[in-house]
């Protein structure tokens, strides 16, 4: 695969699928701006090498063509100040427009063409549409947007079919080697930190680090299955009845394969799901009928924090409760406190994309763990031995 380093973009025109899909609030302004900073350095290594960038991105989900809310204009002049470059704008992502205003490119100049997603061939991976947008005129193609790799989409994958010389961004080169550093060599002991919703969609992924860890902990809403499964009392918590055999499954595994599955040992519960709701704590496997735990207690806290600062790599992924009622975030918080400390100790920490990401940045400790992915579901697939369509179109 061809970094951005081993190629010299002078005079080249690039076409850069990045991610700016970015919270916009109801004036369009951008609420987070992270998506549209960590793609700077591969921007400016193409102007500064004396080519241009024609950045091609979707934003959220339009259904039916273009959408007022989801269009990227609304971030051209951010995305312009950030970049400290001026910043063109096409009102369509293909067509005579956007080849007219790519055509006219010089170098060190950038373009942003309008929303991928106002077409729906975009996320179809529709060979025609991709040839569209290879058509425009560009040299080379680079892919710097990790958080949809995992999709065969037009611009992610199929264009690159149209393109010799295609190119590896550093978000890209750098989630990737983050995600490698976990796989292959990490350094023991090593725990991952398991949390959010369900169990079905972390199962491939506990199961494959399950050859992998030293400490498997399980927090947030899977755990009640697990509980449930082992005959203890959940009430009205997350239960997903049809994976209690699973769970034990997994526990089995993981004393088969000596790994330290650890769960909660108490829950903070609530009798209705908000975060006023009234509150206690209850040991493990006694949630009374009508409550639901919406996070894990202080025992669990500690228990948890304790096995994370003893530990020299930490895979994250997933909240231990519902972080977003601010009554219930303490587990979450807690577990951030301890990668923190466990990171200045000298571990390494990866913090998987989504939930765990926002956790983290919001109680500002972005700048004190290892790696913050940008990308929650390509980075899950990446790590369960997926291959990753946007990758795999950069080697062929
Ligand atoms: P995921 O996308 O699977 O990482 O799940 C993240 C979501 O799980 C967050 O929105 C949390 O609010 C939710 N979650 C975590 N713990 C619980 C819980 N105990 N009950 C209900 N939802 C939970």
């Amino acid at each position: 695969m061809k970094t951005l380093d081993t190629y010299n973009f002078s005079g080249k025109k690039a076409i850069v699928r990045v991610d700016f899909n970015v919270p916009l609030n109801d004036k369009f302004e951008i609420t987070d701006e992270t998506r549209i900073k960590a793609v700077v350095p591969t921007v400016k290594k193409i102007l500064n090498d004396g080519g241009s960038a024609i950045l091609m991105s979707h934003l959220g989900r339009p259904k039916n063509g273009p959408e007022e809310k989801f269009s990227l204009k609304h971030i051209v002049k951010r995305v312009s100040e950030v970049l400290e470059a001026e910043v063109k704008f096409a009102d369509d992502c293909v067509g005579e427009q956007a080849k007219e205003l790519a055509s006219s490119l010089e170098a060190g100049q950038v373009l942003l063409l309008e929303n991928l997603r106002f077409y729906k061939e975009e996320t179809k991976g529709d060979e025609a549409f991709a040839k569209q947008l290879a058509d425009l005129g560009a040299d080379v193609y680079v892919n710097d947007a990790f958080g949809t790799a995992h999709r065969a989409h037009a611009s992610t994958a199929i264009i690159a079919q149209f393109f010799t010389d295609k190119v590896c961004g550093y978000v890209m080169q750098s989630e990737l080697d983050n995600a490698n550093k976990i796989l292959n060599n990490a350094e023991r002991p090593f725990t991952a930190i398991m949390g959010g919703a369900k169990i079905s969609d972390k199962i491939l992924i506990i199961e494959k680090l399950l050859d992998k860890v030293d400490n498997l902990i399980i927090g947030g809403g899977m755990t009640y299955t697990f509980t449930k499964a082992f005959g203890g009392e959940i009430g009205k918590s997350l239960l997903e009845a049809d994976k209690m055999e699973l769970a034990k499954e997994l526990v089995k595994k993981a004393e088969e394969k000596g790994v330290n599955l650890i769960l909660p040992v108490d829950t903070l519960c609530a009798d209705d799901f908000s975060n006023d709701a009234n509150r206690q704590i209850v040991e493990r496997g006694h949630i009374p009928a009508d409550w639901e735990g919406l996070d894990i207690g202080p025992d669990t806290t500690v228990k948890f924090a304790d096995v994370v600062k003893n530990s020299k790599t930490i895979l994250w992924n997933g909240p231990m409760g519902v972080f977003e009622f601010p009554n219930f975030a303490k587990g979450t918080e807690g577990i951030a406190y301890a990668v923190k400390e466990a990171t200045q100790g000298g571990a390494f920490s990866l913090i998987g994309g989504g939930d765990s990401a926002s956790a983290i940045n919001n109680l500002g400790f972005g700048n004190d763990v290892s790696y913050v992915s940008t990308g929650g579901g390509a980075l899950l697939e990446y790590m369960e031995g997926k291959t990753l369509p946007g990758v795999a179109a950069l080697e062929n």
